[in-house]
């Protein structure tokens, strides 16, 4: 067992559907820590340096202006296994095919408005985190 951090975002179409209570109450449920949230709203340049892994992909003009169209709201999860269980409690990438009672089955509207976002692995979660967050920002308890 390792713990480990993770950076999540409340997505703009979930902070714009009034759902970000009911995501967060998920994230208490299942015994993460937040260490760090705030409500932001990204510019594009801002949008495109996160998104920089994807600057090849077909999608990534247009995942880029829905990262942008209105605040998002970045979190840095703590727990065990932090990582696998986050992206876990989200669901698959599509809506359509994600599983019973993850978040983006129940609050995503699309491939790409997908309610949440999670590192995908520790090399991701240790340049995402301070992407958004300085240490000062971080209450490890
Ligand atoms: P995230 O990185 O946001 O946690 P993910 O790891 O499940 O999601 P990635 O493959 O990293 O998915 O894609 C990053 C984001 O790009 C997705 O969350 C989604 O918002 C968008 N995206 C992915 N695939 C597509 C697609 N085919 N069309 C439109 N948008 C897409
Ligand atoms: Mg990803």
């Amino acid at each position: 067992m390792t713990t480990q951090r993770t950076l999540a975002i409340i997505k703009p179409d979930a902070v714009d559907k009034g759902v970000v209570g009911q995501i967060i109450a998920r994230v208490e449920r299942a015994g993460f820590k937040i260490l760090a949230a705030k409500l932001i709203q990204m510019s594009l340049a801002d949008a495109r340096g996160f998104y920089a892994v994807h600057r090849e992909r077909p999608f990534f003009q247009s995942l880029c202006d829905f990262m942008t169209q209105g605040p998002c709201l970045p979190l840095v999860l703590e727990g065990e296994n932090a990582i696998q269980r986050w992206r876990d409690l989200m669901g698959a990438t599509d809506p359509a095919k994600a599983a019973a009672g993850t978040i983006r089955k129940d609050f995503a509207s699309s491939i790409e408005a997908n309610a949440v976002h999670g590192s995908d692995s520790a090399e991701a979660a240790a340049v995402e985190i301070p992407y958004f967050f300085s240490s000062l920002e971080l209450c490890p308890r």
